[in-house]
Protein backbone atom coordinates (compact mmCIF):
# COMPACT_ATOMS: atom_id res chain seq x y z
CA UNK A 1 0.00 0.00 0.00
CA UNK A 2 2.93 2.36 -0.13
CA UNK A 3 2.61 5.29 -1.78
CA UNK A 4 4.07 8.94 -2.27
CA UNK A 5 0.63 10.42 -1.96
CA UNK A 6 -0.58 11.29 1.30
CA UNK A 7 -3.48 9.07 2.46
CA UNK A 8 -6.67 9.71 3.62
CA UNK A 9 -9.28 6.93 5.01
CA UNK A 10 -12.74 7.30 4.57
CA UNK A 11 -15.17 5.05 6.34
CA UNK A 12 -18.42 4.22 4.94
CA UNK A 13 -17.27 4.74 1.19
CA UNK A 14 -19.34 2.40 -0.27
CA UNK A 15 -21.68 4.66 -1.22
CA UNK A 16 -23.24 7.90 -0.46
CA UNK A 17 -21.11 10.97 1.11
CA UNK A 18 -18.45 8.40 1.77
CA UNK A 19 -18.51 7.48 -2.06
CA UNK A 20 -17.90 10.90 -2.98
CA UNK A 21 -15.27 11.99 -0.47
CA UNK A 22 -13.04 9.46 -1.56
CA UNK A 23 -13.45 10.50 -5.26
CA UNK A 24 -13.40 14.39 -4.27
CA UNK A 25 -9.78 13.20 -2.39
CA UNK A 26 -8.68 11.27 -4.54
CA UNK A 27 -8.60 13.85 -6.91
CA UNK A 28 -7.03 16.18 -4.32
CA UNK A 29 -3.90 13.92 -4.99
CA UNK A 30 -4.58 11.64 -1.87
CA UNK A 31 -4.19 7.77 -1.83
CA UNK A 32 -7.58 7.15 -0.57
CA UNK A 33 -8.23 3.95 1.82
CA UNK A 34 -11.96 2.89 1.65
CA UNK A 35 -13.56 1.02 4.25
CA UNK A 36 -17.41 -0.43 4.49
CA UNK A 37 -19.02 -3.69 4.53
CA UNK A 38 -20.04 -4.11 0.70
CA UNK A 39 -17.03 -5.18 -0.71
CA UNK A 40 -18.25 -5.67 -3.99
CA UNK A 41 -18.80 -1.81 -4.80
CA UNK A 42 -15.66 -0.90 -2.73
CA UNK A 43 -13.50 -2.22 -4.57
CA UNK A 44 -14.89 -1.07 -8.07
CA UNK A 45 -14.66 2.71 -6.49
CA UNK A 46 -11.58 2.26 -5.30
CA UNK A 47 -10.05 0.54 -8.63
CA UNK A 48 -11.57 3.75 -10.36
CA UNK A 49 -9.45 6.18 -8.30
CA UNK A 50 -6.73 4.33 -7.44
CA UNK A 51 -7.09 3.51 -3.91
CA UNK A 52 -7.17 1.49 -1.66
CA UNK A 53 -10.69 -1.06 -0.59
CA UNK A 54 -10.23 -2.73 2.77
CA UNK A 55 -12.86 -4.40 4.76
CA UNK A 56 -14.79 -2.44 7.52
CA UNK A 57 -17.74 -2.99 9.90
CA UNK A 58 -17.58 -0.11 12.31
CA UNK A 59 -19.46 -1.91 14.81
CA UNK A 60 -17.11 -5.01 15.31
CA UNK A 61 -14.28 -3.83 17.17
CA UNK A 62 -11.99 -6.86 15.56
CA UNK A 63 -12.83 -5.70 12.30
CA UNK A 64 -11.78 -2.27 12.93
CA UNK A 65 -8.44 -3.48 14.21
CA UNK A 66 -7.90 -4.87 11.18
CA UNK A 67 -8.56 -2.26 9.27
CA UNK A 68 -6.62 -0.09 10.90
CA UNK A 69 -3.55 -2.27 11.41
CA UNK A 70 -3.58 -2.38 7.35
CA UNK A 71 -3.71 1.39 6.84
CA UNK A 72 -0.09 2.72 6.61
CA UNK A 73 0.48 6.45 7.25
CA UNK A 74 -2.70 7.92 7.66
CA UNK A 75 -2.75 11.37 7.33
CA UNK A 76 -6.86 12.12 7.40
CA UNK A 77 -9.18 9.98 8.67
CA UNK A 78 -13.11 10.94 7.41
CA UNK A 79 -15.44 9.48 10.30
CA UNK A 80 -18.46 9.25 7.87
CA UNK A 81 -19.66 5.57 8.24
CA UNK A 82 -23.50 6.15 9.94
CA UNK A 83 -26.89 6.19 9.59
CA UNK A 84 -30.61 6.13 10.88
CA UNK A 85 -32.49 3.49 10.98
CA UNK A 86 -36.45 4.00 12.05
CA UNK A 87 -38.51 6.79 12.85
CA UNK A 88 -40.77 6.44 15.78
CA UNK A 89 -41.71 8.33 19.41
CA UNK A 90 -39.66 7.16 22.19
CA UNK A 91 -42.42 5.70 23.73
CA UNK A 92 -42.45 2.76 21.28
CA UNK A 93 -38.58 3.09 20.77
CA UNK A 94 -36.86 -0.32 18.65
CA UNK A 95 -34.45 -1.24 20.94
CA UNK A 96 -32.38 -3.21 18.05
CA UNK A 97 -32.42 0.65 16.13
CA UNK A 98 -31.09 2.44 18.39
CA UNK A 99 -28.55 -0.17 19.15
CA UNK A 100 -27.75 -0.08 15.27
CA UNK A 101 -27.38 3.99 15.33
CA UNK A 102 -25.03 4.32 18.37
CA UNK A 103 -23.19 1.27 17.55
CA UNK A 104 -22.56 2.49 13.92
CA UNK A 105 -22.43 6.33 14.44
CA UNK A 106 -21.07 6.75 17.94
CA UNK A 107 -19.11 3.83 18.84
CA UNK A 108 -18.00 3.23 15.35
CA UNK A 109 -16.13 6.70 15.43
CA UNK A 110 -15.12 5.99 18.69
CA UNK A 111 -13.37 2.75 17.76
CA UNK A 112 -11.96 3.98 14.14
CA UNK A 113 -10.62 7.71 15.79
CA UNK A 114 -9.03 5.61 18.40
CA UNK A 115 -7.37 3.55 16.02
CA UNK A 116 -5.69 5.77 13.86
CA UNK A 117 -4.95 8.49 16.06
CA UNK A 118 -1.43 7.39 16.84
CA UNK A 119 -0.77 7.83 13.14
CA UNK A 120 -2.48 11.16 12.61
CA UNK A 121 -0.25 12.61 14.53
CA UNK A 122 2.61 10.87 13.68
CA UNK A 123 2.42 12.19 9.93
CA UNK A 124 2.87 15.22 11.73
CA UNK A 125 -0.23 16.94 10.14
CA UNK A 126 -3.05 14.89 10.80
CA UNK A 127 -6.58 16.14 10.42
CA UNK A 128 -9.71 14.18 11.45
CA UNK A 129 -13.42 15.62 9.75
CA UNK A 130 -16.72 14.11 11.06
CA UNK A 131 -19.35 13.74 9.60
CA UNK A 132 -22.68 14.18 11.74
CA UNK A 133 -25.84 16.03 10.77
CA UNK A 134 -27.98 19.21 11.51
CA UNK A 135 -29.77 16.51 14.05
CA UNK A 136 -26.37 16.81 16.25
CA UNK A 137 -27.69 20.13 17.00
CA UNK A 138 -31.54 19.94 17.20
CA UNK A 139 -34.56 17.30 18.23
CA UNK A 140 -37.53 16.34 16.38
CA UNK A 141 -40.46 14.16 16.88
CA UNK A 142 -39.63 10.68 16.13
CA UNK A 143 -36.70 11.13 15.56
CA UNK A 144 -34.51 10.35 19.29
CA UNK A 145 -32.86 7.64 18.33
CA UNK A 146 -30.54 8.91 15.63
CA UNK A 147 -30.47 12.65 17.19
CA UNK A 148 -29.00 11.33 20.18
CA UNK A 149 -26.41 9.36 18.36
CA UNK A 150 -25.94 12.04 16.43
CA UNK A 151 -26.13 14.75 19.45
CA UNK A 152 -23.11 11.96 21.06
CA UNK A 153 -20.76 11.80 18.20
CA UNK A 154 -20.49 15.05 18.24
CA UNK A 155 -19.49 15.20 21.48
CA UNK A 156 -16.86 12.69 21.33
CA UNK A 157 -15.56 14.78 18.63
CA UNK A 158 -15.51 18.17 19.86
CA UNK A 159 -14.32 16.77 22.76
CA UNK A 160 -11.12 15.73 21.20
CA UNK A 161 -10.30 19.29 19.65
CA UNK A 162 -10.02 20.03 23.30
CA UNK A 163 -7.98 16.93 24.39
CA UNK A 164 -5.31 16.71 21.29
CA UNK A 165 -5.13 20.51 21.78
CA UNK A 166 -1.07 21.31 21.26
CA UNK A 167 -0.65 18.06 18.57
CA UNK A 168 -0.46 18.44 15.01
CA UNK A 169 -3.77 17.71 14.26
CA UNK A 170 -7.19 19.14 13.03
CA UNK A 171 -10.49 18.21 14.11
CA UNK A 172 -13.49 19.37 11.85
CA UNK A 173 -17.50 18.35 11.82
CA UNK A 174 -19.15 18.72 9.16
CA UNK A 175 -23.57 18.87 10.10
CA UNK A 176 -25.47 18.06 6.75
CA UNK A 177 -29.32 18.80 6.46
CA UNK A 178 -31.10 16.99 3.64
CA UNK A 179 -28.90 14.83 1.28
CA UNK A 180 -30.08 12.46 -1.12
CA UNK A 181 -28.36 9.27 -0.90
CA UNK A 182 -29.36 5.84 0.38
CA UNK A 183 -29.79 7.61 4.19
CA UNK A 184 -33.64 7.36 3.73
CA UNK A 185 -33.62 3.75 2.02
CA UNK A 186 -31.94 2.63 4.89
CA UNK A 187 -33.83 4.20 7.82
CA UNK A 188 -36.87 3.18 5.99
CA UNK A 189 -35.72 -0.50 5.87
CA UNK A 190 -35.63 -0.70 1.94
CA UNK A 191 -39.21 1.16 1.42
CA UNK A 192 -38.10 3.12 -2.09
CA UNK A 193 -41.58 5.19 -1.95
CA UNK A 194 -41.54 6.59 1.49
CA UNK A 195 -37.47 7.09 0.92
CA UNK A 196 -38.24 9.32 -2.32
CA UNK A 197 -40.93 11.16 -0.06
CA UNK A 198 -38.43 12.95 2.15
CA UNK A 199 -37.01 14.52 -0.81
CA UNK A 200 -40.27 15.19 -2.94
CA UNK A 201 -40.67 19.00 -3.88
CA UNK A 202 -37.32 20.26 -2.96
CA UNK A 203 -33.81 20.43 -4.29
CA UNK A 204 -31.85 18.23 -1.89
CA UNK A 205 -27.95 18.59 -1.27
CA UNK A 206 -26.08 16.20 -3.47
CA UNK A 207 -23.19 14.13 -2.23
CA UNK A 208 -20.79 15.65 -4.34
CA UNK A 209 -21.94 19.07 -2.35
CA UNK A 210 -20.58 17.75 1.19
CA UNK A 211 -18.31 16.27 -0.68
CA UNK A 212 -17.11 19.73 -1.83
CA UNK A 213 -17.11 21.05 1.46
CA UNK A 214 -14.71 17.89 3.41
CA UNK A 215 -12.30 18.79 0.51
CA UNK A 216 -11.72 22.26 1.33
CA UNK A 217 -11.70 21.63 5.39
CA UNK A 218 -9.15 19.46 4.23
CA UNK A 219 -7.12 21.50 1.53
CA UNK A 220 -6.79 24.73 4.21
CA UNK A 221 -2.94 25.75 4.98
CA UNK A 222 -2.34 23.12 8.41
CA UNK A 223 -2.86 26.17 10.75
CA UNK A 224 -6.24 26.41 9.51
CA UNK A 225 -8.76 24.37 11.84
CA UNK A 226 -12.56 24.64 10.12
CA UNK A 227 -14.36 23.99 13.28
CA UNK A 228 -17.79 22.90 12.25
CA UNK A 229 -19.74 23.71 8.96
CA UNK A 230 -23.57 23.50 8.87
CA UNK A 231 -24.71 22.73 5.04
CA UNK A 232 -28.40 22.59 4.36
CA UNK A 233 -29.97 22.73 1.23
CA UNK A 234 -31.51 26.41 0.64
CA UNK A 235 -35.04 25.25 0.84
CA UNK A 236 -34.32 23.57 4.26
CA UNK A 237 -34.13 26.17 7.12
CA UNK A 238 -34.15 23.28 9.54
CA UNK A 239 -34.56 19.73 10.67
CA UNK A 240 -38.10 20.57 10.88
CA UNK A 241 -39.03 23.15 8.48
CA UNK A 242 -38.97 23.12 4.63
CA UNK A 243 -40.36 24.67 1.67
CA UNK A 244 -41.77 22.39 -1.06
CA UNK A 245 -43.20 23.07 -4.26
CA UNK A 246 -46.23 20.97 -4.52
P1 LIG B 1 -25.62 6.07 2.77
O1 LIG B 1 -25.72 6.36 1.32
O2 LIG B 1 -26.60 5.10 3.38
O3 LIG B 1 -24.13 5.60 3.11
C1 LIG B 1 -23.78 5.11 4.38
C2 LIG B 1 -22.41 4.50 4.30
O4 LIG B 1 -22.06 4.02 5.61
C3 LIG B 1 -22.34 3.32 3.36
O5 LIG B 1 -21.14 3.38 2.61
C4 LIG B 1 -22.31 2.12 4.30
O6 LIG B 1 -21.52 1.08 3.72
C5 LIG B 1 -21.60 2.70 5.50
N1 LIG B 1 -21.84 1.93 6.72
C6 LIG B 1 -23.02 1.70 7.34
N2 LIG B 1 -22.84 0.88 8.39
C7 LIG B 1 -21.51 0.60 8.43
C8 LIG B 1 -20.70 -0.21 9.27
N3 LIG B 1 -21.22 -0.90 10.30
N4 LIG B 1 -19.38 -0.29 9.02
C9 LIG B 1 -18.83 0.39 7.98
N5 LIG B 1 -19.54 1.16 7.15
C10 LIG B 1 -20.87 1.26 7.37
O7 LIG B 1 -25.82 7.42 3.63
P2 LIG B 1 -25.09 8.85 3.58
O8 LIG B 1 -26.17 9.86 3.53
O9 LIG B 1 -24.02 8.89 2.59
O10 LIG B 1 -24.51 8.87 5.08
C11 LIG B 1 -23.16 9.16 5.39
C12 LIG B 1 -23.10 9.91 6.71
O11 LIG B 1 -23.75 11.17 6.58
C13 LIG B 1 -23.81 9.21 7.87
O12 LIG B 1 -23.04 9.35 9.04
C14 LIG B 1 -25.12 9.97 7.99
O13 LIG B 1 -25.65 9.90 9.29
C15 LIG B 1 -24.65 11.36 7.64
N6 LIG B 1 -25.69 12.30 7.20
C16 LIG B 1 -26.52 12.01 6.16
C17 LIG B 1 -27.50 12.93 5.80
C18 LIG B 1 -28.47 12.68 4.66
O14 LIG B 1 -29.49 13.38 4.58
N7 LIG B 1 -28.20 11.73 3.77
C19 LIG B 1 -27.63 14.14 6.48
C20 LIG B 1 -26.75 14.40 7.53
C21 LIG B 1 -25.78 13.48 7.89
P3 LIG B 1 -21.81 -0.51 3.83
O15 LIG B 1 -23.29 -0.67 3.93
O16 LIG B 1 -21.21 -1.03 2.56
O17 LIG B 1 -21.06 -0.94 5.05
Amino acid sequence: MTSHRPTAVVTGASAGIGEATARRLAAEGFHVVLGARRLERLGTIAEEIDGTALPLDVTDAASVAEFAARVENARVLVNNAGGARGLAPVAAADEDHWRWMWETNVLGTLRVTKALLPALIASGDGHVVTVTSIAAQEVYDNGAGYTSAKHAQSALHRTLRGELLGQPVRFTEVLPGMVETEFSLVRFDGDAERARGVYAGLEPLTSDDVADVISFAVTRPSHVNLDQIVLKPRAQASATRAHRES
